[in-house]
């Protein structure tokens, strides 16, 4: 088993900055199974030893997973130079976890965003030959019609050459807006090569103007969160993505 520095566990878990942490244990708050703790860089093990702060048990977790309705014009990274990331959104509680996102959409893409630290899981879920499939609705200028359906099903040439796994696509729904036609599609793939969805239009001649992941797995975007809001997965939602 592991051991961890008392103060990164506890920081790593929410209650404050290591210099609080070290305070904590000047004040004799802290106590590990049983005894005050001396020193705020001594070992524990943070999933077996009895830790009280303040008379309240700690629970200790290792990894922590957020749906996020991601919102345009943030990237999906770590960190960026110019343009505000994922991780900007998130509350320094979840952010002390050093979640990542699983994968990326585009800085004008929307929807679920998987963002965790167990990068066991984003390893199994970004892996190519596992297929995870990945459901997106979409804004598409022109009349998708039953051709791009069956072109999509078996599979289309991307500008690089590369051919794509079939795809499931369905058109919803067909409007005017002024001189254009419009289309509201949903599309299912399984796999996730760069720009795919704007690529597999492009390849039958149409753009894509509006982009948004719904589904990802067996896991479905939430409804009830507002693009830019997010909430730890339910142990229900997790077991569909294990
Ligand atoms: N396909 C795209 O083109 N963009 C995304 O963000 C996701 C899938």
């Amino acid at each position: 088993r592991t051991t961890l520095r008392l103060d990164k566990a506890l920081t790593h878990l929410g209650y404050g900055s290591r210099s609080d942490i070290k305070k904590y244990v000047k004040q004799g708050l802290i106590t590990v199974n049983g005894l005050k703790a001396k020193d705020s860089g001594m070992h524990v093990h943070p999933d077996t030893d009895v830790i009280l702060l303040d008379g309240e048990q700690i629970r200790y977790r290792e990894f922590i997973y957020v749906m996020l309705h991601k919102p345009p014009g943030v990237v999906s990274a770590t960190e960026d130079n110019r343009d505000r990331t994922v991780l900007d959104l998130l509350s320094p509680e979840y952010l002390a976890f050093e979640p990542f996102p699983v994968g990326r959409l585009d800085k004008d893409t929307e929807g679920l965003l998987l963002l965790t630290n167990d990068g066991k899981l984003a390893h199994e879920l970004l892996s190519p030959r596992r297929h995870v499939p990945k459901t997106y609705t979409a804004l598409v200028l022109g009349e998708v019609d039953d051709d791009d359906v069956k072109r999509f099903a078996e599979g289309v040439t991307l500008d690089d050459g590369y051919v794509t796994l079939p795809g499931e696509l369905a058109v919803l729904e067909r409007k005017r807006e002024g001189e254009e036609i419009v289309s509201r599609i949903e599309l299912t793939i399984h796999e996730g090569k760069f720009h795919q969805v704007k690529r597999m239009f492009q390849s039958v001649g149409k753009k894509v103007i509006y982009l948004k992941r719904i589904r990802m797995g067996r896991l479905n975007l939430d409804p009830s969160l507002k693009l830019g809001e997010y909430r730890e997965l339910t142990e229900e939602e997790l077991a569909l993505l294990t």
